[in-house]
């Protein structure tokens, strides 16, 4: 299905000097049952700088041979091993150090997913690493917070007895975890966090893009004192490493982020032994600027709204839906905002906007570009390639686009908006609900009766009115339609990490 970047074939060339990014060259180890292992097969791969293309170091290409043993480390530790006996708030315990060994290492991690990844090392900072940190805190409260209800229950056939009826909650038992490479070591913790805090066993599997962290993470969970074999880390190739992991029978739920197309296969594999499944996928969110909007305040959110992390994010507002009335001012507005986004390596101090993940990514945001243009879409900014080194592209707004074109209907996942021209709510309304995604919306207006009407109305996990891209540890997140099953995040996502257990005890 994925061929691997050319540029992936290239061979460390920084000998024994210290590369200029301070990241070691050495080859990584993956975790399986708290030993940092090879793979069984002895195969590794490169982990790629995007700003240059050129190689970081290489990592373990686990296949199904390390998801077997990682599976069965995983089975040891939530059957006998010590995970099961802890108290909840002993876990907790184990979660809220986990949250301030990242957090006294914040620089370190957003170093390091500011260099695999490509994003700005000052959003990492800001952004990746904190929220991280706090989803942990926040998982950390909820362990001694799991419980079930008693019910008083009549039960016709059984005239004079007397019960007691409770119901518990359990983990659900070992779960694999696919993630992918927009924010590395934050989607880690959106898996981990609820796997953990609800008493389940973890094998994770990282993008093969961007593995550095999560490795790194691996660390501190052992320092943080979890037992082994309760989080096992495995690297390797999605078609190898992913596919065995979700097909795995070990397994009791898979839980996965990523495209949309991988979700199905996702499914697909879990559906031999009907698995649980969870599922964050893609999106295509509309951006809805009514006639009242505050312009100040819309312009800059709706330019942030597509280019925070390049555009690389599952819920990015890649169509913005403007009012006739302002079309002109906003999307000039907007271009202007991205004619001025300094684009640059994620390390370098002043870039605002780093390269694409891959080569791959780079290659396939371009040929949207293309598709656009060659079916009459014009860019207002953008529209190309930024420089021939690395993978970066021009932050991009295009207008003269019409439903049904490629670049309107399906997700990017890049720094490319469309925008649109409406006249009234009951159209712009239809137009944002048309697309197959439903991961998230939002609402710039002054009235706050249709800011709700609208929100109610608009087919998405999460709507945001008068701001975009907020998140927090205590709000669900996830899709309706094809954007997934589920939501990460919040109370809600402990749902999916536990069964409930009805006990019935005749008194
Ligand atoms: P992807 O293939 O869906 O990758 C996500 C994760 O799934 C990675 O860990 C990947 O491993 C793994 N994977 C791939 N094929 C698999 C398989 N057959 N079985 C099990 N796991 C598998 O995403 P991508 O190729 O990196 O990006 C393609 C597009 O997906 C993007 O352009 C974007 O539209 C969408 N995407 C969405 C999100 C989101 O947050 N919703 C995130 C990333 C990408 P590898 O790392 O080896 O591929
Ligand atoms: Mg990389």
């Amino acid at each position: 299905m994925k061929t691997r970047p050319a540029s992936a074939k290239k061979t460390i060339t920084s000998g024994n000097s210290a590369p200029a990014h301070g990241v070691s060259a050495k080859t990584r180890k993956m975790l399986i049952n708290g030993q940092w292992v090879a793979a069984a097969s002895g195969e590794t791969f490169p982990t790629i700088d995007p700003a240059t293309g050129e190689v970081i170091c290489r990592v373990p290409a686990g296949d199904k041979a390390d998801i077997d043993a990682a599976v069965k480390a995983a089975r040891a530790a939530f059957e006998t091993g010590p995970w099961r006996r802890l108290t909840a708030s002993e876990r907790g315990r184990l979660l809220w150090k986990l949250a301030d060994l990242l957090e006294e290492n914040l620089e370190e991690f957003a170093r390091l997913d500011s260099l695999d990844n490509g994003k700005p090392l000052a959003v990492a900072r800001a952004a990746d690493v904190p929220l991280a940190v706090d989803l942990f805190r926040y998982m950390a409260g909820w362990t001694t917070k799991i419980h079930g209800r008693t019910f008083p229950i009549s039960v016709p056939y059984a005239p004079g007895a007397q019960f007691h009826a409770y119901t518990q909650r359990e983990p659900v038992g070992v779960v694999g975890q696919i993630i992918p490479w927009n924010f590395p070591l934050l989607m880690a913790a959106w898996k981990l966090g609820p796997a953990l805090a609800t008493g389940c066993t973890v094998v994770l599997k990282p993008a093969e893009q961007t593995p550095l962290s999560a490795l790194r993470l691996g660390e501190l969970i052992q320092q943080a004192g979890f037992p082994d074999g309760v989080v096992n880390i495995v690297t390797g190739l999605g078609e190898t490493a992913g596919a065995a992991l979700a097909g795995h029978p070990g397994i009791d739920k898979i839980a996965f982020t990523g495209s949309t197309e991988v979700g199905k296969l996702i499914v697909r594999a879990a559906a031999n032994d009907l698995k649980k499944v969870s599922l964050e996928l893609g999106g295509k969110s509309p951006n809805i600027i009514l006639d009242d909007a505050d312009l100040e305040t819309a312009i800059p959110g709706a330019a942030s709204a597509i280019f925070f992390n390049h555009g690389q994010c599952c819920c990015a507002g890649s169509r913005l839906y403007v009012h006739k009335k302002h079309f002109n001012k906003v999307v000039e507005g907007v271009a202007a905002a991205a004619a001025k986004i300094k684009v640059g390596p994620g390390l370098a101090p002043d870039t605002e906007m780093g390269p694409l993940v891959s080569e791959e990514q780079l290659d396939r945001v371009m040929g949207f570009l293309r598709s656009g243009q060659s079916e009459g879409a014009k860019p207002l900014a953008g529209g190309g390639r930024h420089g021939d080194r690395g993978y970066f592209v021009e932050p991009t707004v295009l207008v003269d686009t019409k439903p049904g074109m490629k670049v309107l209907e399906e997700e990017i996942f890049g720094p490319v908006v469309c925008a649109v021209p409406f006249t009234d709510v009951d159209e712009v309304l239809a137009a944002a609900n048309s697309n197959i995604y439903g991961l998230a919306a939002a609402v710039w207006t002054r009235d706050v009766s249709r800011a709700h009407q609208l929100a109610s109305a608009l087919r998405a996990g999460t709507v945001w009115v008068n701001c975009y891209n907020i998140f927090d540890a205590a709000l669900p997140f996830g899709g309706y339609k094809q954007s997934g099953w589920g939501r990460e995040m919040g109370e809600e996502a402990l749902q999916l990490y536990t069964e409930t257990k009805a006990v019935c005890v005749r008194l």
